[in-house]
């Protein structure tokens, strides 16, 4: 019998529950800047520091060796403008691009906020990244400055072989020199008077169904980040926030940087890499009290067992959200077990900027489902085909995800790809490329993408389904499902398990697991084959890679792998 699946009772913390919040009252509880216009960088350190939050800790640095940097509002200010200055010094105005690849270190919080303050069209970039995806993606966003560290710059900077006309400048932070020059830099800076819609981020997607695309964003997304924060998140004053996304992706930003600093919480940044012992250290040593992570970062907890988690206490702890992937149902009970509350599972993506879809604190968790769309966000299930457009209105019913376009935090473009963001609109709605069904509810429910959707013998199949009934099997740590090219039935489902710790591959055990899914699933929608696998293809932001599992299957191209990590 599972236990009732309930939020952390409240009470007793005496916290109210956040109302909903539409965008123009969140739009209200911003500054703006002085004298009209709207900066996120003002929204989330300047007008703090110049206020009563000037000495609250904005981040806690955890350096993977050393101790703890707190770092207040006023020094982040103080940093934040003194990069600011500097790049301005060079050259940099309003609208130029500015790379940011440094890891998870305080400066490139700093570099990142400097060149918000500018008016630059900012762009964090995942560290791991080899010489050549960083050199496309400068070149994608006419990069004019890359700001690094000297480490990264010996080892991927200095081998790139590509040209970078447009970059002018690479800037090693931790080198002497900088030092120096961002300490005889001014420690105040006037923010640029930029608008809405003017550019703030660029952004590149994760690469999980082919070649990563840059999405460009801007200012007036930081109302949609304030917005989430509060509804989606349940961000109260004195919360303490853990974002586990790298900067280089879009949640690392949107969630790691700018919603925490909005709402003027204590937000932790963690140098180091997944390990679930270090993670539970950090959840109960700083009291975090709202913690948003990724379906892969719980599958890994999972896999080290609940009782690890148990062991800690963590009497703070209120509120668990994931993104990125579908969070399988086993994932949400696991929370109830091992944290003591579900998992709040929700739904964007790179080209939505923030949070669009989501089981709110507010909501009734469903296990399995991304939850309803957010106040103001109207999101439709449909269909395009040869006769055009058709919005459906029956529930339970598979079609393609889409939302009304005109929300705050909207991707404006694609870079090099104008006809590409052409076609992602008509009649008033953005198409996500993402297939999902509403219940009677209101609910939605991931399918899967268009490109991975399987079609057997007249059924189209949703890998995450599958997944997620394979995972019930206790000896399932990960299932990643292809449709494999049959000349019967069009597709099979094929499956590529890991297996969780002290389970050994074999035939036993296989037949045992396509027992159990064929159950669960019936015969027409259960694997035709499981392949055990010591681990699943993922990208850097821990996507499990279908078309890279179905390209190796069948002897294909694997594509772009500038995304996959490289354990995989
Ligand atoms: P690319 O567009 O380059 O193939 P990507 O789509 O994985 O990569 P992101 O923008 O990082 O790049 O990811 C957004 C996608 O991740 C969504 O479109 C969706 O497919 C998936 N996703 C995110 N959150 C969820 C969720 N809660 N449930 C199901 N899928 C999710
Ligand atoms: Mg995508």
């Amino acid at each position: 019998m599972r236990p009732p699946l309930i939020h952390k009772d409240l009470t007793a913390l005496a916290l109210p529950p956040n109302a909903a919040l539409g965008w123009d009252e969140a739009r209200r509880m911003l500054d703006g800047l002085p004298g009209g216009g709207l900066n996120i960088a003002w929204e989330a350190v300047e007008r703090h520091a110049r206020g009563a939050l000037a000495d609250r800790v904005a981040i806690r640095w955890h350096p993977v060796a050393g101790n703890v940097r707190p770092i207040t509002y006023r020094e982040l200010s103080e940093a934040s403008s003194r990069f600011a200055n500097v790049l301005r010094s060079l050259g940099v105005a309003k609208g130029d691009a500015v790379f940011v690849l440094c890891g998870r270190i305080p400066d490139l919080y700093f570099a990142v906020l400097g060149g918000l303050k500018l008016g630059a069209a900012v762009s964090p970039l995942f560290s791991a990244f080899g010489p050549e995806p960083i050199a496309t993606r400068v070149n994608m966003g006419r990069g004019k400055v890359l700001v690094t560290t000297e480490a990264l710059y010996q080892r991927k900077i200095a081998k790139i072989a590509v040209p970078m006309p447009t970059l002018e400048h690479v800037l090693r932070v931790d080198t002497p020199e900088f030092r120096a020059t961002l300490a005889a830099a001014s420690p105040q800076c006037e923010v640029e008077r930029t608008g809405p819609e003017d550019t703030s981020f660029l952004h590149f997607t994760s690469g999980t169904t082919g070649m990563p695309k840059g999405a460009v964003h801007v200012h007036g997304a930081v109302v949609m980040h304030y917005a989430t924060g509060r509804v989606a998140l349940d961000l109260h004053p004195e919360d303490v926030f853990w974002c586990t996304a790298d900067p280089g992706w879009v949640t690392g930003t949107s969630y790691g940087i700018v919603t925490p600093l909005v709402h003027g919480v204590t937000s932790i940044v963690d140098e180091a890499d997944f390990d679930a012992v270090r993670w539970y250290r950090i959840l109960e040593e700083e009291r975090v009290s709202v913690w948003y992570t990724a379906p892969t970062a719980i599958r890994m907890l999972m896999k080290a067992g609940a009782e690890l988690a148990k062991r800690h206490s963590l009497p703070s702890l209120r509120f668990v959200a994931s993104v990125g992937e579908p969070l399988n149902p086993e994932a949400v009970w696991w929370g109830m077990d091992a944290l003591g509350m579900p998992i709040h599972d929700n739904w964007w993506q790179t080209e939505t900027g923030g949070i669009m879809i989501a089981n709110t604190p507010a909501l009734d968790v469903k296990p399995g489902s991304m939850g309803k769309p957010l106040p103001g966000v109207e999101a439709a299930i449909v269909h395009r085909g040869e006769a055009g457009l058709e919005v459906v209105a029956a529930n339970d019913t598979e079609g393609e995800l889409a939302l009304r376009a005109g929300w705050p935090s909207m991707f404006r473009g694609y870079l090099d790809q104008e006809e590409r963001y052409r076609k992602c609109f008509a009649d008033g709605w953005y198409f996500t490329g993402d297939l999902a069904k509403r219940d009677a509810d209101g609910y939605f429910w991931f399918v899967g993408r268009a490109d991975d959707v399987i079609k057997s013998a007249g059924h189209l199949i949703g890998p995450f389904e599958v997944e997620s009934a394979l995972m019930e099997h206790p000896a399932v740590a990960e299932a990643g499902v292809i449709g494999k090219p049959d000349p019967v039935v069009g597709e099979i489902v094929k499956a590529f398990v890991s297996l969780r710790s002290g389970f050994q591959p074999g035939e036993e055990l296989k037949m045992e697991i396509l027992g159990h899914a064929r159950k669960r699933l019936g015969a027409a929608v259960a694997p035709k084959e499981i392949e055990f696998s010591a681990s699943l293809p993922r990208t850097r932001s821990g996507k499990i890679m279908r078309r890279l599992l179905k390209a190796r299957e069948l002897g294909l191209p694997e594509g772009d792998t500038s995304t996959l990590e490289e354990s995989a």
